[in-house]
């Protein structure tokens, strides 16, 4: 049986079909598992919602950090962990917040378009 040279490069037996589009496809899946965040992911989001919160309270019923006098409703990262776990968990870098100054807080940083803020309103 001949083979046939698909165009992605992969020889197959002449009549049958290269997996390649069904790779591809797994690819672009898994692509977009990752834009929205894997399991693993959205289980840390959970987590970080418990944590931050109980850390918060523990402050009991402080202002946010930003100076506007808001009183905090979330907890922000003074340095951005951008995936850095243990800059993520160091509570030394947290900090109070508010919703609306750490979105503003991370369009500034971030350049706003195409990246979600951590936390929306
Ligand atoms: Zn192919
Ligand atoms: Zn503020």
């Amino acid at each position: 049986m001949p083979n046939v040279i698909c165009p992605c490069g992969v020889s197959v037996p002449k009549g049958t079909r290269c997996d390649c589009s069904e790779r591809r496809a797994k690819a672009r899946e898994k692509q977009l598992d990752a834009e929205r965040g894997s399991a693993a992911s959205r289980g840390y989001d959970s987590k970080w919602r418990r944590e931050s919160q109980v850390w918060l309270a523990a402050l009991g019923e402080p202002l946010c950090a930003c100076g506007c006098g808001r009183k905090a409703n979330m907890v922000d990262h003074r340095v951005a962990a951008k995936g850095d776990e243990k800059l993520f968990w160091d509570r030394k870098n947290w900090q109070p917040y508010h919703t609306i100054c750490n979105t503003r807080k991370a369009i500034r940083e971030e350049g706003g378009f195409g990246r979600k803020p951590k936390v929306l309103q």
